[in-house]
């Protein structure tokens, strides 16, 4: 355990970004979170974050990204770019090529700025294909860059990197987060809290994750 450290976590009151808050809190001493405000699909997505920075008692910054809406629409035009999960005519975060190579920049940039060595996101290889900068080798590429960028050894962390949803759900459990998880954040498409409303392709990974979770719970107690 490395004690005395600080760390930033990317955070947006998702199960994976709240599953890395509660690992990073494990694990320094020093945690503060931000929250990238990007016009996303629900309000809502920002007030749970916030919620849940203020009950763990966390510095939570929001930075400002509406730019990430004026880059969107180039994305719609291109035949390569898959249209899929927009819900009443709002484009879907997914949208944005590069996204997680502007959230991890910020955050370390961030960083710089309140001495926190270490950047923690939920990127994620396995459960996301077609997104390049979820994969490893483009977050430890970065993590290279950013140092060479602003001459410092930032460490970028991704603790869910080859975790399916289950075993994120199996991660939170370990941590002692699994009822704070399940219960506080958002995944959900339609702004619906917890286990959300069960219809979006959102709640279906997620469900689908927990089911198996619990399942292979009652398997271990058997
Ligand atoms: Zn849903």
């Amino acid at each position: 355990m490395e004690k005395n450290n600080k760390a930033v976590v990317v955070f947006s009151g998702g199960q994976d970004s709240t599953t890395c808050l509660f690992w990073a809190l494990k694990k320094y001493d020093d945690v503060e979170v931000v929250t990238f405000n990007y016009g996303q699909r629900h309000d809502e997505e920002i007030e749970v974050a916030k919620e849940i920075a203020n009950d763990l008692n966390i510095r939570h910054h929001i930075l400002d990204m509406s730019l990430l809406n004026q880059l969107a629409p180039n994305a719609l035009t291109r035949d390569d770019i898959e249209v899929t999960d927009g819900e009443d005519g709002e484009l879907p975060s997914t949208f944005v090529p590069g996204r997680n190579l502007l959230f991890v920049s910020f955050a370390t940039i961030l960083a710089k700025q309140i001495g926190a060595k270490h950047i923690i996101t939920g990127v994620c290889e396995t459960d996301y294909s077609g997104y390049p900068d979820c994969r490893d080798v483009f977050i430890k590429s970065l993590n290279v860059s950013l140092n060479l960028s602003m001459d410092d050894d930032f460490v970028v962390h991704t603790p869910l990197m080859w975790l399916d949803k289950a075993e994120t759900w199996k991660l939170a459990d370990q941590l002692g987060a699994f009822d704070y998880v399940r219960e506080k954040t958002l995944s959900c498409y339609h702004g619906v809290r917890g286990d959300g409303c069960g219809e979006c392709p959102a709640c279906h990974l997620r469900q689908n994750g927990l089911e198996t979770y619990l399942k292979q719970l009652k398997e271990v107690k058997a």
